[in-house]
């Protein structure tokens, strides 16, 4: 990584800005390590295009997604973490400081750093779907769904994020053609009773996409039952993907250990990796449970081996 003209040192940098990232910050900033946090290019980070939490304690009535990062956010700045915009596009952990680039224009020195990037959605990968993304196919039902009011629309994936959000769109759409790839769903049992029993989702089981089809938009999904080989054309104006996430760790490839499928690897039963002074936690190290109290609690732990490696190297 090339040394840019504009640098600046930290003691803590936090790149992303989930409720891992957040979490880090409110608590590294109390304890006075003037955390500085990048957010990424999703500010917020996943919960930003989720509708309704239930789930988070403290929230007795629920909560929606992106007003409670706005929680998060206010208060890790009331507590005195720098959040600013930026994305990190490059690392280099060879030696200390370790330096990262930010908007391949300025580079950060840091005594520590803590690696909160989280994940994003998979896509199927076929050509068509990338063709048409954003004129009708989309990965977050909720971000888009609203544009198909009364329309069709069909999603593929069977775990409780496509279960979701089918349930979502069943209640702005005609009807929703749930692509499932085998006999049976991965989502929890409440999930599937709720998508089986509402009368305008149709499930597809063994049902796997072959192709997307319309010019400039979404006329249909050419599909094949996998048991029968019956291939068909059912008409569509969206279609949506839920078939899971991958996580946000591409610049720290060959920086540190991951697994095959690209987390980070943490020392079980902490936030540190194979890099002495660089943490992670959130859903960039963390394939089990994803969850925002989970996301937040690790950023917790971050911030706590952050605190204690910085005051053993007399920083
Ligand atoms: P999951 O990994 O759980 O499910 C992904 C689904 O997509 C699976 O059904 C999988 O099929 C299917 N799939 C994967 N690749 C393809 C493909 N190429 N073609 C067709 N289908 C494909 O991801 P989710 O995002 O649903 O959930 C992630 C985690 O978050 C889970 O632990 C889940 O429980 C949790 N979650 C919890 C919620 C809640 O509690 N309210 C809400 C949403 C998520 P197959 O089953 O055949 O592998």
């Amino acid at each position: 990584m090339e040394n840019k003209t504009s640098q600046e040192h930290v003691h803590v940098l936090i790149i992303g800005s989930g409720p891992a990232g957040y979490t880090a910050a409110i608590y590294a900033a109390r304890a006075n390590l003037k955390p500085v946090l990048y957010q990424g290019i999703q500010p917020g980070g996943q919960l930003t295009i989720t509708t309704e939490v239930e789930n988070y304690p403290g929230y007795p009535e629920g909560i929606q997604g992106p007003e409670m990062m706005v929680d998060f956010e206010k208060q890790a700045t009331r507590m005195g973490a720098d959040i600013r915009y930026g994305l990190a596009t490059a690392v280099d952990f060879s030696s200390q400081p370790y330096k990262v680039e930010i908007d391949e224009e300025k580079t950060i020195t840091a005594d520590s750093i803590i690696i909160a990037t989280g994940a994003s959605a998979k896509w199927l990968g076929l050509p068509s779907e990338q063709r048409l993304n954003g004129s009708g196919v989309s990965a977050c039902a909720v971000c888009d769904g609203f544009f198909f009011r009364g329309k069709e629309a069909a999603i593929v994936g069977a775990g409780d994020t496509a279960a979701e959000e089918a349930l979502y769109l069943s209640k702005i759409c005609s009807n929703v053609h749930m692509l499932v790839r085998r006999h049976e769903m991965r989502a929890s049992k409440v999930m599937q009773d709720r998508v089986l029993k509402t009368s305008n989702i149709m499930v597809y089981w063994n049902t796997e996409t072959l192709e997307v089809t319309g010019e400039n938009k979404v006329e249909g999904v050419r599909i094949l039952n996998t048991q029968t080989k019956e291939e068909k054309t059912i008409p569509i104006n969206a279609f949506f993907v839920a078939i899971g996430h991958q996580p946000n760790s591409g610049i720290f490839a060959g920086k540190l250990e991951m697994d095959d499928q690209g987390y980070i690897k943490t020392i079980p039963g902490s936030t540190r990796t194979s890099v002495e002074g660089v943490f992670a936690c959130g859903d960039v190290q963390d394939k089990t449970y994803r969850q925002a109290v989970t996301a937040a609690g690790s950023g917790c732990m971050a911030a706590l081996d952050a605190e204690r490696y910085l005051s053993a190297k007399g920083h």
